[in-house]
C-alpha cells in the first residue's frame, strides 16, 4: 500500500464552532511523508504540524499550539482526513479555527471523495501497536492494545433519556468511516451553554451544527441521524485526536467515557513507551476508504 494525497485543492468556507469567527479553508495536496500541516495563510504561512507535539489545551475541543500560534477545533478535520485514508495534506486556513460545517465530517469526507484521493510512492506507514497501554482518570478509561485492524471499542455514559450507557465497536473497513461515523454530529446540554458562553466558547454554536439537549428532550427539529449517534461522534473525536500520531494505526482502542483530554494524556504517554509499538511500512493492514 502507497501512502495517498488529494488530487486537487479543495476550497471551504464556515464558521468556527468556539470562536464564532468566519473562516476560509483550503485542502492541499502534500507530498509524501508530509502528513498533515496547517498554514495560517493570515499569519505569513506559519505552519503547524498535526502533532501530539503541539496539542495546547483539550477541554472542548482539541487545540494546537506551536510558537504561540494556536489552531482549534482539529479533530473533525482530522477525522475525515484519516478516514477517507488520505495520508498528506496541507491545510490552509485564514483564521484560528477550523469551520464546524454541520458539527460532523461528512461534508469534508463528501468533499474529499468527490475531489478524489491518488496514490503516491513511497510505502505507506502504520504506526502499529505492540504492547497494551492504558491511562486512566477517575472513572474515564482509556487503553490501546495490539490487533490486526484499526478498531475501536467505545463506551459513553450520560444521564439523559436520549444517551444513558452507549456503546458501540467500530474496525476500519473499506467505507465504514463514511457509513457507520463521518455523519455523527457533536452535542452539548443547554445547561453547559451558559457557562461556556462566559468561557468565549461555544460563540459559532447553533442548532445547525450541533445537537442540542435539554434535561429531557432536544432543541433540534430534525431526527437524529442514528439511535447512537453520540457514541458515534465520541469515535469521530477518537479517530480525529489519534491522526495526530501522523499515520494510520494498527491497534486497538477501548474508550469508557473518555473526553479529548484523556484521547491526549493516552497517546503522550503512549509515545514515551517505546517499547509498546514500532512504525511499518504498511502490508494488508486496512486504513480505511470511504
Ligand atoms: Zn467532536
Amino acid at each position: 500500500m502507497k501512502e495517498t494525497t488529494l488530487a486537487k485543492p479543495i476550497e471551504i468556507n464556515g464558521v468556527g464552532l468556539h470562536t464564532g469567527v468566519d473562516v476560509n479553508m483550503k485542502l492541499r495536496p502534500a507530498p509524501e511523508n508530509t502528513g498533515y500541516i496547517f498554514v495560517r495563510t493570515d499569519l505569513d504561512d506559519f505552519e503547524i504540524p498535526a502533532s501530539v507535539e503541539y496539542i495546547s489545551h483539550c477541554s472542548y475541543a482539541t487545540t494546537l499550539m506551536r510558537r504561540g500560534v494556536v489552531l482549534s477545533t482539529c479533530e473533525h478535520l482530522l477525522s475525515a482526513l484519516r478516514g477517507s485514508g488520505v495520508d498528506n495534506c496541507f491545510i490552509d486556513l485564514d483564521n484560528i479555527e477550523i469551520p464546524i460545517m454541520d458539527g460532523s465530517s461528512e461534508d469534508f469526507v463528501e468533499l474529499i471523495s468527490k475531489t478524489g484521493v491518488v496514490e503516491q510512492n513511497a510505502p505507506r506507514r502504520v504506526f502499529r501497536v505492540l504492547e497494551r497501554v492504558s491511562f486512566e482518570q477517575g472513572d474515564r478509561k482509556m487503553a490501546i492494545e495490539p490487533a490486526e485492524n484499526y478498531e475501536i471499542d467505545c463506551v459513553i455514559d450520560f444521564p439523559h433519556p436520549f444517551i444513558e450507557r452507549q456503546s458501540l465497536n467500530f474496525v476500519f473497513k473499506n467505507g465504514s468511516f463514511g457509513k457507520e461515523i463521518a455523519s455523527a454530529r457533536t452535542f452539548g446540554f443547554t445547561h453547559e451553554i451558559e457557562m461556556l458562553r462566559k468561557a468565549n466558547l461555544a460563540l459559532g454554536g447553533s442548532l445547525d451544527n450541533a445537537i442540542v439537549l435539554t434535561p429531557d428532550g432536544m432543541l433540534n427539529d430534525t431526527p437524529l441521524r442514528f439511535d447512537d449517534e453520540f457514541v458515534r461522534h465520541k469515535i469521530l473525536d477518537i479517530i480525529g485526536d489519534f491522526a495526530l500520531l501522523g499515520m494510520p494505526i494498527q491497534g486497538k482502542i477501548t474508550a469508557e467515557k473518555s473526553g479529548h483530554s484523556v484521547h491526549a494524556s493516552l497517546m503522550s504517554k503512549l509515545l514515551k513507551a517505546e517499547h509498546a509499538w514500532e512504525i511499518i511500512e504498511s502490508t494488508s493492514v486496512s486504513v480505511a476508504r470511504t
